[in-house]
Order: structure tokens, then C-alpha cells, then sequence
């Protein structure tokens, strides 16, 4: 194999090998142009029959598009050719052909289904517009985490496969592990707040949570990515200004790094950080809120959980970012802790985009009488819980955190229709490989 010395933004009068996928050949008789892409981008080589080895010219017009290939010759300026420059190769290899069938037209100009796609993932990253997304989530990944490190923070990792779910026992996937049963975590909860009680006191993680979510929506996916932050010495008011923190930052690293991504996804007009503090709505507030908007059907009161419609009509009356503080205890977890004055109100938060959820969170009970009786209460049996109650019995401060989802952050900054664009490989109700 020849080894590749340039990508495809090689400058005029460097001599190169490139190499990359054939995306397009076109014959106009006497001249013909093949266009290889790569990561970079794309560049033209020309071949001119009558002049160059007839080998040459025909092993680089007959090869398949899609067929990896590579080519040495000098980058020349040719203001006709679509980056400006071309090469004309003194070499060519293929060095894998591709199926001319392809499941899939990488181009773009032939629309593929969504579940074509995603059974194709290798050639739909092909198309610039979904490499865009991936590059994004990648920026917006390294952007938290550098907030997070910024204000303090130790990254942590916990475990997967636990014995015991926290968010309800219905969405749990059950696995068998050496002859007894266990679980996917839905959530790092439990050990987030361990480790805020050690001696890290900030901590977050970023990774999987698994749900068995009973229907298939557009935004739930059954593994999806979470964002998790913890901290001692915190109330959910200061963990609110962290969330809001690494959101801004998300935005922020894209705006300022992704320029190009945004402007294949036809962003970069409209593409803005959001500029004010996100707006806290007591959950009551909301409920006015959302009844004056005339949008439900039927009023909502005290005590229900806010629907799909409900959150549209208030996101749509907010208009950016929000946060919902002050919910009633008995529609937040039971490790969320209630306000001092008032047994009814949890310091549970959500912290809205316009079209969906993003993050709960709340300040935790950290007090180990409250909490083995909070696990009673919701039927779960504390003792099965112990290894992580009695952390609470050797000096627990006071802590709050929130879990922020991954691919919801990157589906409402790009306007996804779907939360299966912004994730690789989709586990869905149906979708179990790729
Ligand atoms: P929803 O009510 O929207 O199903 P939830 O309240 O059950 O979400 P939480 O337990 O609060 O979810 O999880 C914290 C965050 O993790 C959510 O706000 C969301 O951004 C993300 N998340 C939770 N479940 C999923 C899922 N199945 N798919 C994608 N993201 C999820
Ligand atoms: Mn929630």
C-alpha cells in the first residue's frame, strides 16, 4: 500500500498520496475527474485519456464508487474543480473495492429510511451532514467535561451491571449474572452519592444508563448517555447554576468550534448560546402557566405530572431554557429531599428545553433515618439497599446533583427530530444490533 503523505486539503504544488473513498466519477470523454473524500473533505483528480497511462486511466475510471483507493501525483490550482485544486496521479491502487450495489448512497442524493440508515451506519457517517452531528457530540462531550474539571470536579465511573435498580422497578432490564439476577443501571445515582460523601465531594460521570422504556418514543432511547453530577456541601439551587454551566459551555465549544459542522447542518445562521440565565418556574408557576396557554384539553392541578403536550405548550410560552423547582414530594423520587418548611414540596428540579425534558435533579436526603424511610415507603427493601445506607451512618454532608441526558442535549442544539440521529448505534424496542 502506498502510505497516505496528505489528506484531501492538500495545497497547490505539494507532491501527495492521498487516500479515501471514491465519491463520484465522471467521464466526459477525452477528460474524466474521479473525487476522493476523506475526513478532510474532498479533492478531485483528473485524468486526461489520451495523455496518461491507459492502466492508469482505466483501473481509476473503472473502480466502483465507494471503493477505497489511493493516488500519487501534484496538487495543481484549477479554479473549475470543486476545492479549487486537483491532482493529476502519476499512480493509483485500489486498495478495497467497494459492492457497486451499495445498501445505501452515501451522496445523499438518493433518501434512505431511517432504519436503512442505521443498519449502515459505516456508509450514512459518509454523508457530511451526519458526520456533522458526530462531530458535534464529540465537541459537546469534551466541552463538559472540561467545565466540569474547571469548576472542581473528579471524573468518576460506576458500575453497570448492579444488583439493585433506584428509578422504579418496571425499567429495569434484568440479566443473569453467574447463576443470580442482576441489572443494567438505570442510573449512576446511588454511587454518585457515595462518592460525594467521600472525599472527592464533586464528582461527575459520563456514561450509559439503560431503560426499558415501555414505548418508543422519539426521545427515549433504551441505552442513552448520561451527563451525572454530584456534590457535598451543595443545595439543588447551586447544583441549578452548575447545570446551567455545563449547558452554556456545550454551546458555547460548539459555536466556537464547530462553525463549519453547523454550516452543513444549515445552523449556523441561527445558532446562538443562550444568552440569559435560564428562567426557575416554581412547579406552580408552571401549572399556570400552562393552563393560561389554553393549549391542554383539560386543566391541570396540583399533584400531576406535566405531559408531553404540557411541556410543549409551556416551552413554547418560555421560549429557551428553563428550570421547574418546587415539585410536590410525591411525583419526585424519594431520595430527593423536601424542603425544610414544607413536607409537600421537594427540592426536585427538571431543567427544560423548549421541546423536552433535559435534567432532574435535587438536593439528596442525606439524613440515614429519613432515607431507610423513604425506602419503605416506596415498597423497596432498605436492606437490600444497605451497602449504600450505611455510607449514610459514617458522616454524609449534605449534598445535590442531577443527571443531564446526553443525546437530548445534542438532538434540541441541532434540532433533531429524532434522538436516534444523535447516537451512533440505537437501542430501541426493535433495534438491537448494529
Ligand atoms: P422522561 O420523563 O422524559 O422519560 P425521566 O424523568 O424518566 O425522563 P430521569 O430519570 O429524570 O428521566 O433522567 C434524567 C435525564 O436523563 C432525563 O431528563 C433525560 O434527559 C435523560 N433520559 C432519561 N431516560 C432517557 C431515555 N430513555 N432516553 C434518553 N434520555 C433519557
Ligand atoms: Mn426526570
Amino acid at each position: 500500500m502506498q502510505d497516505r503523505t496528505h489528506t484531501a486539503d492538500a495545497e497547490p504544488g505539494d507532491t501527495v498520496t492521498v487516500a479515501g473513498w471514491v465519491h463520484e466519477v465522471r467521464d466526459l470523454g477525452g477528460i474524466a475527474f474521479l473525487i476522493l473524500r476523506d475526513a478532510t473533505g474532498k479533492i478531485q483528480i483528473k485524468f486526461e485519456k489520451d495523455e496518461m497511462d491507459e492502466e492508469l486511466v482505466e483501473t481509476g475510471l473503472g473502480v466502483a464508487r465507494e471503493s477505497v483507493i489511493s493516488a500519487s501525483g501534484l496538487v495543481e490550482e484549477e479554479p473549475r474543480a470543486p476545492t479549487g485544486v486537483e491532482i493529476t496521479p502519476d499512480s493509483l491502487e485500489v486498495i478495497a473495492p467497494a459492492d457497486p450495489e451499495l445498501p445505501l448512497d452515501p451522496s445523499g442524493k438518493v433518501d434512505a429510511e431511517i432504519s436503512t440508515r442505521l443498519d449502515n451506519r459505516t456508509l450514512d457517517l459518509r454523508k457530511e451532514e451526519v458526520q456533522a452531528i458526530f462531530e458535534i457530540r464529540s465537541e459537546v462531550l469534551r466541552a463538559t467535561r472540561e467545565h466540569f474539571r474547571t469548576v472542581g470536579c473528579t471524573e468518576i465511573t460506576t458500575p453497570k451491571i448492579v444488583a439493585t435498580g433506584t428509578e422504579g422497578g418496571t425499567e429495569l432490564f434484568p440479566i443473569t449474572y453467574f447463576g443470580r439476577e442482576a441489572f443494567m443501571n438505570q442510573s449512576p445515582q446511588l454511587f454518585k452519592q457515595l462518592m460525594a460523601g467521600s472525599n472527592l465531594e464533586q464528582v461527575f460521570e459520563i456514561g450509559p444508563i439503560f431503560r426499558a422504556e415501555e414505548h418508543n418514543t422519539p426521545r427515549h432511547l433504551n441505552e442513552a448517555t448520561s451527563i451525572d453530577y454530584e456534590a457535598a456541601f451543595s443545595d439543588h439551587q447551586d447544583v441549578m447554576d452548575v447545570c446551567e454551566g455545563v449547558v452554556r459551555a456545550a454551546y458555547d465549544a460548539v459555536a466556537e468550534n464547530c462553525q463549519g459542522e453547523l454550516k452543513i447542518l444549515g445552523l449556523a445562521e441561527e445558532f446562538e448560546a443562550p444568552e440569559e440565565a435560564f428562567p426557575r418556574l416554581s412547579y406552580e408557576e408552571a401549572l399556570e402557566r400552562i393552563n393560561a396557554t389554553g393549549e391542554l384539553d383539560e386543566q391541570l392541578v396540583w399533584g400531576d405530572d406535566l405531559s408531553t403536550e404540557a411541556e410543549r405548550a409551556l416551552g413554547a410560552d418560555v421560549g429557551g431554557h428553563y428550570f421547574i423547582t418546587d415539585w410536590p414530594s410525591e411525583i419526585k423520587p424519594f431520595y430527593i429531599m423536601d424542603h425544610a418548611d414544607d413536607e409537600q414540596l421537594s427540592t426536585g428540579f427538571d431543567m427544560m428545553h423548549p421541546r423536552m425534558e433535559l435534567v432532574s435533579g435535587g438536593q439528596r436526603e442525606h439524613r440515614y433515618e429519613k432515607l431507610v424511610e423513604g425506602f419503605k415507603q416506596q415498597g423497596l427493601d432498605p436492606d437490600q439497599f444497605e451497602y449504600y445506607t450505611k455510607m449514610f451512618k459514617y458522616g454524609m454532608p449534605p449534598h445535590a446533583g442531577w443527571g443531564l441526558g446526553g443525546e437530548r442535549l445534542v438532538m434540541t442544539m441541532l434540532d433533531l427530530d429524532n434522538i436516534r440521529e444523535a447516537v451512533l448505534f440505537p437501542r430501541d424496542r426493535q433495534r438491537l444490533s448494529p
